[in-house]
This record gives structure tokens, sequence and C-alpha cells, in this order.
């Protein structure tokens, strides 16, 4: 490893500026991390938000470019398709990569999150620093200010390159959104989310590998494996439903209606007393128009891009920037001025396409997997694939199991979608016209 003299700041030290710290690190910059929270590893309580994520290529191929992949895929549970759980009780098998088989891993976010500090600590030139609240940017002096909630004290610091990691509600991003062209957009679903848990013990009643969907309409209830076997429960749903759960009848009512086959998976008394107990979290979509300022401030992961979960997608792409940062920071010998610019170019564009992407998914996992036209356009995505393998990927597969960037992912949707329609159409006027001629023959 080369030294370098520069210094990088890097605010955040969750999933994506944990990572990003490394990159950094491993190209020999001084870097130092900058953490709000205590450091989790010596911290009791678990922290907020999901307790596993599903890790796909482009999360595989940033852990793989530093050396980290195979160490965090040891700890990870493959999954191979969607189970989904019908209403009406049939449950049925959807694999998701049926060309190449390939799967998904569910990664816990505490274990992920612990081993990439840990492994940016193994670097000698990366320094963490834990409880320290970024409060203030100053973008005419570059200094950024830290509150010390255990000293009650400010810390001032500054480098020659400020990366906020500091998600969804980045306190870097607020400040960049007074300079010149930053526009900024904050949109939030009306639906939320609560986490439950399946324990090791009743896990033979669920099939092993898979991401299990109960898509009921308006909400669904997901369950992704846990290393422990135990499974980790998520009811997505509108705020306003969450609202009516207040007494344990009212919770067992609903669950037996809508979700009854999960009830002994949790088992009555956990179910009830968590659904009353845990407040729904909610959802939150961020746009921004640039992605950084001059040749010292950027952002990255959910501080540039936050997503709402349905794609799977949200940390993906956060380690994704890594790998697009890294490779721009050789292209461009270092220029940090240079790599900003591009870094915004390439990235807005794909940001935006898998905000929205993520959006769709909502909708197709909770209502369109129910729906026959979900199997036909699925039949049709597979037998164009084999046909002319390249030029048409079907959307998971391109999102999921490849590098395409996420805006031609969005294009090639919707380019198929026309040609999907325009096929049914022809499809529909021939046997129109076969059948109309067998009439007349016929008469
Ligand atoms: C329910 C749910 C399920 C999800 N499932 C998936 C999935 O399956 N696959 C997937 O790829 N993604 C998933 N995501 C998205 C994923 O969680 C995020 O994209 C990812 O955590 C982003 O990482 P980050 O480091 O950018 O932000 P964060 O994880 O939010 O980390 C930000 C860090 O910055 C710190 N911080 C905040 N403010 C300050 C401050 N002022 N000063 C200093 N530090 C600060 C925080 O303490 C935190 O440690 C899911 C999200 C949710 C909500």
């Amino acid at each position: 490893m080369e030294e370098n003299s520069k210094r990088i700041v890097i605010v955040g030290g969750g999933l994506v500026g944990a990572l990003c710290a490394y990159y950094f690190g491993k190209r020999g910059y001084r870097i130092d991390l900058y953490e709000y929270r205590e450091d989790i590893r010596r911290s009791k309580s678990p922290r907020g938000r999901s307790i596993n994520l599903s890790l796909s290529n482009r999360g595989r191929l940033a852990l793989r470019d530093v050396g980290l992949e195979e160490e965090v895929l040891k700890s990870a549970v493959p999954m191979v398709g969607r189970r989904v759980h019908f209403q009406n009780g049939k449950v049925q098998s959807i694999l998701y990569d049926e060309f190449t088989n390939q799967c998904i891993y569910s990664v816990g976010r505490n274990f992920l999150n612990k081993f990439l500090l840990t492994a940016i600590e193994s670097l000698p030139n990366v320094l963490l620093h834990f409880d320290c609240k970024l409060i203030d940017v100053n973008l005419k002096t570059d200094e950024l200010t830290f509150y010390r909630c255990s000293s009650q004290d400010y810390l001032r610091v500054t480098g020659d390159l400020i990366i906020g990691a500091d998600g969804a509600f980045s306190c870097l991003r607020r400040s960049l959104q007074s300079t010149p062209l930053f526009d900024c957009s904050q949109t939030y679903i009306d639906h939320g989310y609560i986490e439950l848990r399946i324990s090791p013990e009743q896990s033979h009643l669920m099939k092993p590998n898979h991401l299990h969907i109960w898509p009921r309409g308006s909400m669904m209830l997901i369950a992704l494996p846990n290393i422990d076997k135990s499974w980790t429960v998520t009811l997505f749903m509108p705020l306003s439903e969450f609202d009516r759960l207040v007494y344990k009848e009212m919770v067992l009512e609903f669950f037996k209606q809508v979700f009854p086959d999960v009830i002994p998976l949790i088992g009555t008394d956990q179910l009830v007393n968590d659904v009353i107990r845990t407040k729904p979290s909610v959802l939150v979509s961020i746009k921004c128009s640039k992605l950084h300022y001059r040749d010292k401030f950027l952002i990255v992961g959910d501080a540039a891009h936050a997503i709402v979960p349905f794609y799977g997608q949200g940390m993906n792409a956060g380690f994704e920037d890594c790998t697009v940062l890294n490779n721009l920071l050789d292209k461009y010998s270092e220029d940090f001025g240079r790599v900003l610019e591009e870094f915004t170019r390439l990235r807005v564009s794909d940001a935006h396409a898998i905000a929205d992407l993520a959006m769709y998914n909502y909708l197709e996992m909770r209502d369109l997997v129910t729906r026959p036209s979900y199997y036909l356009k699925k039949w049709f995505d597979k037998q164009m694939h084999r046909v002319v393998e390249d030029k048409w990927q079907p959307l998971y597969y391109s999102v999921t199991f490849t590098h395409t960037k996420y805006e031609v992912c969005l294009q090639q949707r919707d380019w198929q979608s026309k040609v999907l329609k325009r096929s049914l159409l022809l499809f529909g006027i021939v046997a129109l016209s076969f059948s109309a001629l067998t009439f007349i023959n016929i008469t």
C-alpha cells in the first residue's frame, strides 16, 4: 500500500461509510472516520432499521474488489428465489435466476457493519472516531464541527476531501443544498414497516434458502433467513392500518384474516406483543441533482440516494458508489475535481432510476405477483432471454445479477414493456383473424 499524504474525512460509519473508508484506506490516504453513535462492536443494544439485508452482485463486487467478499459470504444465507404464500394457502417458488442459477444473500446488518469497522481498523492509516455527531459544515472554510456527547465538547476538522456517508437524513447533504444547482427532493411513502421474528425452533416450517413473501395487494409480509436459523419478518403496510392495531384482539383478528399461516410461525403471544409494542418505521426516498460541491465535498450511499427497500438495492447501490469512485480515482489519477464531477454525472441518473424501480417493485411484490399477467410476462421474458440472450435481460435479472447501469436497466424495462404489449396485441390480432377465418369457412 502506497502512502498518500492527502487526508480524507468520512462522516458516518454505517455500511457505506465504512466500506468507503476501507477503499480509500487501501489507496494509502490518511482517513478519519467520524460516527455519531458509539462503537456498535461494543454496544449491547442493536441498531434500528432492518436486521438483515439482501446482498446481490453490485454489493458483492464492491466487497470483492477489496478482498472482503469471501468472509462476508461465509456468514450469509443464500436465497435462490421468492417463495410466494398466496391468500388461499397456495405456495409457489419463483427462482431469481433461471438462466445462470445465481442467488442473492441474506446478511445481518450488524454483522456486516461490525465486520467492516474491524476491517478498516486493521489499516494503520485509518482512524475511527465514535460519538462524534456532525452538526455544522462551513462551506467557505471547509471546516466541519462535530459534537461529542460523552465529553460535551466540539471538534473542528477539515480534510482534502470530505465524504458524507451519514445516511438518509444527512447533515452534509443539508449543507450542500444551499450551494448552486443542488436540488433535492424527499418523498415519504404512506406505508411503514415493523420487524417480527420466527425463532430457529420454527424454522423447519419454512422452506430454506428463499425470500418468503405474503403478498396481499395493499400490504405484504416478507421473511429473510438469518445465519442462526431464525427468520426476520417484515410487515409493510399503510400507516393507517398500523394505527388500527392497538389491542390484542385486533392484532389477532387482523392476522387471522390476512396472514393466518404466519401466526403459528411466530407464535400468538410473541406476535401480538411485538405488533402492539413496535412503532412502525417510515420509508423515505431522496433524489439529488448533484452529489458533490467543488473538489471538496461528496455524498454517497443513503446520504446521496436513500430509496425505499423493495428492490433490496439501497446498500448494494451504496457499495457500488465505492466501486465507481475507486475506478474514477484510477482513471483521473486522483484528481478530486474531475473525479467528483464525473461521479455526479454517472451516479445521479442511476440513483434516480433505482429509486423509481424500488417504488415499482413494491407494487410487484405486494400485488402483481398474485396476477396471471405477471407470470405471462415472466414466461415471455424467459423465452426472449433464451433467444437473444444479451439483448433481452429481464428487469430483476439486470438489476440484481449484472452491473448494467441502473439507468439502462430502467430504459430496458421501458422498451421491453412496449415490445411485450405489441407482441400480445399482434398475438391477439392473429388469434382473432384465425378464429374469424375458421368461422367464415365453417359457415
Ligand atoms: C427495512 C429496510 C430494509 C432494507 N433492506 C435492504 C436490502 O435488503 N438490501 C439493500 O441493499 N439495502 C437495503 N436497505 C437499505 C440499506 O439499509 C441502506 O441503503 C444502507 O444502510 C445505507 O447505508 P449508509 O451507510 O449510506 O447509511 P446508514 O446505514 O444510514 O449509515 C449512516 C451512518 O451515519 C451515521 N450518522 C448519521 N448522521 C450523522 C452525523 N450527523 N454525524 C455523524 N454520523 C452520522 C449514522 O449513525 C450511521 O451509522 C434496507 C433499508 C430498510 C429501511
